[in-house]
């Protein structure tokens, strides 16, 4: 392990075992084809992996400490980028990629959802997500209907493509070690899996249908919409809108955004 200062505030738990490093990027399925978005190079351990077996990769790092190992480390396909993701347009993210790329990252668990988002909901050029987050978020992602992890992020993620978890990691094996276990999810997209569905309109739709969980969709979307529940009852005679979001499948949801938008 290099030495450095590992700073909480970046999510800074590094790895370094290599047997699982090359798990990582064999999940994610990576080619000499590919051309991969790494977030979060820390000491570029995985970095040096995704380097070995891709076309090309660019990686970005928010800790300028790490701008001189990072530099050091002489990976010829690789280019680093000290800011921050988060704040970054993504046009100008994707403007590094010539054609479509991959996403592999072990990701700083405070801003893992809304990175997620942000590349789900704006990106163009992104085929698959291959990231370590912690366990709790794993389990969000590939919930099944009805259960309490059941909720925007799983409906969102089911929208843009598919998820599944290709394996549990164990926190010792991360330094320094954090106080939970995590997982890596590998994220699918499918390029317009709903193509009569506006993404920005049923992204707004899901998050006002789960505003309060434990309210129904007449409730719920009656203060989303600003449409009176009579009147939203009236419009939707042939749904059920008794029921809570976290029952609804992603079919069911597509249908509700047919009968609300599309018809
Ligand atoms: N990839 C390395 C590994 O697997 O050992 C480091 C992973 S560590 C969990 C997350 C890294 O993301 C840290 O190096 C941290 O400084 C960096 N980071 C945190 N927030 C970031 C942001 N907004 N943009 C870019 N990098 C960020």
């Amino acid at each position: 392990m290099i030495e450095h200062n590992f700073k909480k505030k970046f999510g800074q738990n590094f790895l370094t075992d290599t047997n699982l490093l090359s798990a990582i990027v064999s999940d994610a399925g990576i080619t000499k084809e590919d051309q991969v978005l790494e977030i979060g190079a820390g000491a570029g351990a995985l970095t040096t992996e995704l380097a070995k077996r891709a076309k090309k990769v660019v990686s970005f790092e928010i800790d300028t400490d790490l701008i001189s190992h990072l530099n050091s480390l002489g990976l010829a396909n690789t280019e680093f980028v000290f800011e921050d993701a988060l704040k970054k347009d993504i046009k100008e993210i994707e403007g590094y990629f010539d054609d479509n790329y991959k996403l592999v990252a072990n990701l700083p668990y405070y801003i893992t959802t809304p990175l997620i988002f942000k590349f789900l909901e704006n990106s163009t050029k992104l085929t698959s997500l291959t990231i370590m987050v912690q366990k709790e978020v794993a389990e969000r992602i590939v919930a099944n209907c009805g259960g309490k992890d059941y909720g925007i992020l799983t409906v969102m993620i089911n929208f843009f493509g598919s998820a599944k978890i290709t394996r549990i990691v164990n926190r010792k094996l991360f330094y320094p070690e954090p106080n939970v276990d995590s997982a890596l999810v590998r994220i699918d997209l499918q390029k317009n899996k709903f193509p009569n569905v506006d993404r920005q309109k049923f992204s707004s739709l899901i998050k006002g249908a789960f505003s309060m969980r434990r309210k129904t969709l007449l409730n719920n979307l009656s203060s989303a919409l600003s449409i009176s529940k009579e009147n939203l009852q009236k419009s939707l005679p042939h749904f059920d809108l008794s029921k809570r979001a976290e029952t609804l499948n992603i079919d069911e949801f597509i249908q509700l955004y047919d009968v609300i938008y599309n018809n």
